[in-house]
């Protein structure tokens, strides 16, 4: 397996003068992949700072140029430096009505620029009490492959984000993710991808227990909110990603 790769998402959050703060603070280890999804009008700011760092955006329009007032294309991203883009977030299915159709629209829409979608699923906590978390995450990513395919899925990263978990300080336990992260990856296998696919946790991941999570087998990595934010806090758990190793 690949190294462990560790994103940043800044969601609504930064400006000028606090980027060059936390970018001046960040910078690339050897040894695990690193990158930052930022708002779109950082994209450049952030292009030009990044220090081995790889760049990535929080959402993306499903559609590729038009008639469609406020949109950003995925081309777009991808002439401004982006490698990666969140689609699927819960917060986006939450707040913005964005559907499983939508978000497997926009991972293909990723790929048809040549981004790495990585596709947010995750369970909420009365769907967690009442034993649905393999039927509602195998819902949302049934949903990607009928966009995306089995080759797009191996394209992708899938990043499990328990919902109750997201800002609350609750993260599930390793033990939680592990269990969730190998059904994720038998899934995948059933559907044809390779599962070689990189599966990152996220959900109240910090510095001091990012190394248990990223000690599991299946744990690639992780998707991090608020820790992303504070850049000792994140070189912390970078740091934890590479003493992880590659599992
Ligand atoms: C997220 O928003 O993707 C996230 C994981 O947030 P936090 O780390 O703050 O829980």
């Amino acid at each position: 397996m690949a190294q462990k790769l560790v994103v940043g998402n800044w969601k609504l959050n930064g400006s000028l003068a606090a980027n060059e703060a936390l970018l001046g603070a960040c910078s690339a280890l050897a040894g695990v992949d690193m990158a930052v999804c930022v708002p779109f009008p950082y994209l450049a700011q952030v292009a030009s700072r990044l220090n081995g760092v790889a760049l990535g955006a929080q959402t993306v329009s499903e559609f590729q140029s038009g008639a469609y007032t406020g949109e950003v294309s995925a081309e777009m991203l991808a002439e401004m430096g982006c490698r990666y883009v969140i689609v699927g977030h819960s917060e986006r299915r939450a707040l913005f009505g964005e559907e499983d159709a939508t978000v497997g629209r926009k991972a293909a829409a990723a790929l048809r620029a040549g981004l790495v979608p990585i596709v947010c699923v995750g369970e909420s906590l009365a769907e967690r009490e009442a034993g649905q978390v393999t039927e509602v995450i195998g819902r949302q990513l049934g949903a990607v492959r009928e966009s995306i395919g089995a080759q797009g899925l191996s394209q992708a990263v899938i990043a499990y984000e328990p919902v109750w978990a997201i800002g609350t300080g609750r993260a599930a336990s390793a033990d939680e993710a592990q269990e969730v992260h190998a059904d994720i990856r038998r899934w995948l296998v059933e559907q044809g991808a390779t599962g070689q696919e990189r599966i990152l946790y996220g959900g109240s991941v910090k510095a001091d227990n990012a190394a248990a999570l990223f000690a599991m087998p299946d744990v690639d990595g992780g998707l991090i909110g608020g820790a992303s934010l504070v850049a000792r806090d994140f070189m912390a758990i970078c740091q934890a990603a590479m003493a992880g190793g590659g599992g």
